[in-house]
């Protein structure tokens, strides 16, 4: 599943092709996404200009003229392609999920532009694509996500704010989008790593100086992801090419079994599941 570190590069590398261009033709081959595509949408936009590309969370959020936007979800397994006319539609280059072979099948929508398109991939279709009217509707789409572990204000009266008197436990407290958003379960098991603390305990126990901590790492872990161009597990097994490399570099996560990466510790990572997701952690370590 595509987290904030991988929507963030396919925010970059769409970013460079699609701004100030315009969409002349929109086809939409399947509208039963997570949401139904909406019946007017090609209409809507059909020779709309790009202003911007910008993300919240794992969100890629299209800026069109007019106060318009395109909100994008890549659930569980969607991908975006871009296709060029010189090379007459076949090859797809974009992000971390680069590979030079354009999957032939559930290749939903299409937005064509002078000498490129854009295709939504998704083959499970838990993903989503949602035009929005106006700015008013974007906002209230983002008003209940968090603030992002990258941004300013995700500092220690923040996370104060949300952890004092939480009788939940910190890998449900990194994981829910009303509080931070953009951290997936990939990412909390590699942040509570590095931060000691244990998945389970509770927020209301995590320590000032366990705070610190999950601040430095959480903004450490994100930052180092984007510039190894996301992680390519799973869902990205069939992508050749370029492939994000930061799975190569993950502690604990999927590492069940194998020796604690900590070199003064002799145990072994644990498996465990916290509300239906896989946690990894060293119960030496992380206390
Ligand atoms: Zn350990």
């Amino acid at each position: 599943m595509p987290e904030l570190p991988e929507v963030e590069i396919v925010k970059l590398s769409l970013k460079k092709t699609i701004k100030s261009k315009k969409i002349l033709k929109v086809k939409v081959n399947n509208r039963n996404l997570r949401f139904k595509i909406q019946k007017d949408f090609e209409a809507l936009l059909k020779r709309r200009k790009i202003i911007d590309v910008n993300r919240k969370a794992k969100y890629l959020i299209i800026i069109l003229d007019d106060n318009k936007y395109l909100i994008m979800h890549f659930g569980m397994s969607g991908t975006l392609h871009l296709l060029k006319k010189e090379f007459d539609f076949k090859n797809t280059n974009l992000s971390f999920y680069k590979g030079q072979n354009f999957p032939s099948k559930h290749n939903h929508i299409e937005l064509f532009f002078d000498k490129f398109k854009i295709v939504y991939n998704d083959p499970r279709r838990f993903g989503f694509v949602k035009f929005l009217n106006s700015k008013k509707e974007l906002v209230k789409f983002l008003k209940n996500f968090g603030i992002e572990p990258l941004e300013k204000k995700f500092n220690i009266k923040y996370l104060k704010k949300i952890l004092n008197n939480k009788n939940k436990n910190i890998k449900n407290i990194l994981l829910d989008q009303k509080y931070i958003s953009g951290i997936g379960n990939i990412y909390a098991n590699e942040i509570l790593f590095f931060s000691k603390i244990n998945p389970n305990k509770l927020g209301k126990k995590i320590n000032i100086s366990e705070m610190k901590k999950l601040l430095v790492f959480s903004k450490k872990v994100l930052r180092k992801a984007i510039k190894k161009g996301g992680s390519t597990i799973r869902d990205f097994k069939n992508a050749e090419g370029t492939k994000g490399s930061f799975q190569d570099e993950f502690k604990v996560y999927n590492k069940d079994g194998f020796r604690c990466p900590n070199s003064l510790c002799a145990k072994f990572i644990k498996k465990i599941t916290i509300s239906n997701r896989s946690s990894f952690y060293c119960p030496d370590c992380q206390k």
